[in-house]
């Protein structure tokens, strides 16, 4: 099938009226029209085509165009698109939860499915609202998060975002007030010492009895700064909440489905959170789709409140033509070499990067998993430096001070270093 085209009228109406993620509505950077995707590969309407270094935000992981996930998707759509989930139960939802409950850490056998990361972070604070609530103490409603965090970018997940470097900090006086803890420190294959938790604990013990839940990114803090932490401190935290009586939140929406070489980043730390979220790679980055997951008995303690329920139940909650999508994704991840794949592509993005750690500028170069970060001392022009790696044939979409990838777990190794190499030779000119 030829690709379509995109005209240049096309391109002005989407400058002068639509919003893309973080932009502005005055004289906003050109958005490159993409008109297919393929494998690893975008093809632009001018037909050149760029490796993609992102996996569209974490999401993308078994490649575009996925044969599989296409068949599913067709196979669902001519069945049935969507249907209210109120009353109804399909089976595109039952398949994706059953494999959810299989995939996750023990014990999480209850699932929302939710719209999006965002959404699935929220319904995550409502239920450990909504637990200690029923549990006969309302006190216990407020969050308690280390600094550096990303929750998203709705209200309930804003107010647990980095307040300075979030990206929500004009609405500090607007959202909930939260408890932080200072980020962690001892970066992932550090020296562990008990000292970088011991403010975390200092709250802990200080605000149990107002705190629902601890909630956090586990082990990778992403859009907050890209940084890998400790496993000791996730298991430190696990300890503490079960002491302090808090719930331990792990939002998992950018680490989950393997990104960082486990199945789910909690593994790095061998802990099982009280509520889990996932999204992003859910569906193999085709549709928006999250889900957030809790155990037995907080599912029991919740209903068993006086709002008889849980309270939240979105119009396109678990979207059918998504459900069937998702749960092929994940049983293609079942099925398939997530854990090769992802162990070949830190060894590619290792080698591939560290002549970057020689170059004027940056500060430090560090991978984890299937993510590869290049921090530079001072922030780029996200404008200049991406046209710079759309000429060298590559996607990468930077901000402040962190040029990074997170490829799809399907990249050969020599696409890998086509797009490392690239990299490099365009941070060295910048
Ligand atoms: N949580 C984490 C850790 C994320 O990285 C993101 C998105 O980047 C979200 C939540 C929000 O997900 P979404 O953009 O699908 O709402």
């Amino acid at each position: 099938m030829p690709s379509p085209k995109i005209t240049s009228e096309q391109i002005a109406f989407d400058q002068q009226h639509i919003w893309h993620p973080y932009s502005s509505m005055i004289n906003p950077p050109p958005a490159y029209p993409v008109v297919a995707a393929k494998g690893v590969r975008l093809e632009l309407a001018d037909g050149r085509e760029l490796i993609d270094g992102m996996a569209s935000w974490w999401s993308v992981i078994h490649g575009y165009g996925h044969p599989e996930l296409n068949a599913a998707a067709h196979a669902q759509i001519d069945r049935m698109s969507h249907v209210m989930f109120g009353g109804i139960t399909h089976e595109p939802a039952i398949e994706l939860a059953q494999r959810l409950v299989e995939m996750t850490p023990e014990g999480l056998d209850k699932v929302f499915i939710a719209d999006s990361g965002s959404v699935a972070v929220e319904v995550a604070i409502k239920m450990a609202i909504q637990y200690w609530h029923a549990k006969g103490l309302p006190a216990k409603h407020r969050l308690l998060t280390i600094r550096s965090g990303y929750h998203g970018d709705t209200f309930g997940a804003m107010s647990v975002c980095d307040p300075v470097g979030g990206m929500h900090e004009i609405f500090t006086g607007v959202l909930p007030q939260q408890f932080f803890a200072p980020r962690p420190e001892i970066p992932f294959d550090g020296d562990w010492d008990y000292s970088d938790i011991s403010a975390l604990e200092r709250l802990l013990a200080e605000e149990h009895s107002h705190i629902a839940a601890l909630i956090l990114e586990p082990i990778v803090q992403g859009a907050g700064g890209m940084r890998f932490y400790h496993p000791e401190y996730l298991k430190r935290a696990r300890a503490l909440c079960d002491e302090y009586g808090v719930l331990l939140i792990a939002d998992e929406v950018a680490t989950g489905f393997g990104r960082t070489g486990k199945l789910f980043a909690c593994e790095h730390a061998g802990i099982t959170p009280d509520i889990l979220c996932v999204g992003k790679a859910l569906t193999g980055g085709y549709m928006t789709l999250a889900a957030t997951l809790t155990r037995s008995d907080i599912g029991e303690t919740i209903s068993a409140g006086g709002a008889g329920c849980f309270m939240h139940g979105p119009t396109f909650m678990a979207n059918p033509l998504a459900c069937a999508v998702a749960a092929t994704s994940l049983r293609l991840l079942q099925e398939g070499d997530w854990a090769g794949n992802v162990a070949r592509i830190e060894r590619g993005l290792k080698a591939g990067l560290a002549p970057a750690a020689e170059l004027a500028g940056v500060a430090e170069v560090r991978c984890l998993g299937a993510i590869g970060v290049v921090e530079m001392q001072a922030p780029v022009n996200t404008v200049s430096i991406q046209k710079e790696f759309v000429a060298e044939g590559i996607w990468i979409r930077p901000f402040g001070k962190l040029v990074y990838v997170m490829p799809p777990y399907v990249m050969s190794d020599e696409d890998l270093a086509t797009l490392t190499s690239a990299m490099v030779r365009v941070l060295a000119r910048v």
